[in-house]
């Protein structure tokens, strides 16, 4: 069985920043665990971590290209259930770490 290639990447949690409205929060209803999300606006959280200088998703375990995982899978926010493996945005973040490029959507 060939494992499906995020688990060896993490890419893309340690190269953008991960912004998403407030309301994904636990505090105001949604998932995303308090500890995690740090506010930016009024209406705007973003994940821990992804804004610094060299970004790092603060959820994210493992080693990145090597064992990846993310810590809040189930619970994870809008703009990460939305990124798509093999996309362009993928990619350019496995470019990064000089991962070799997906050759299309993986699901
Ligand atoms: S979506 Fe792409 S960059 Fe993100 S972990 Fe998966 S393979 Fe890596
Ligand atoms: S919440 Fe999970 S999937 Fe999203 S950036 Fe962080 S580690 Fe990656």
């Amino acid at each position: 069985m060939t494992l499906h290639p995020c688990l060896s990447c993490g890419a893309c949690c340690t190269s953008f920043r991960v912004d998403f409205s407030v309301h994904e929060t636990e505090d105001l209803g949604g998932s995303v665990p308090r500890g995690l999300a740090v506010e930016v606006t009024e209406h705007t959280a973003r994940m821990r971590g992804t804004d610094h200088a060299r970004p790092r998703c603060a959820a994210l375990t493992g080693q990145v290209g090597q064992r990846a995982a993310c810590g809040i899978y189930e619970w994870r926010p809008s703009p990460c259930r939305e990124f798509e493996a093999g996309s362009e945005a993928c990619n350019r973040a496995r470019r990064r770490y000089q991962l070799p490029p997906l050759d299309g959507p993986v699901l």
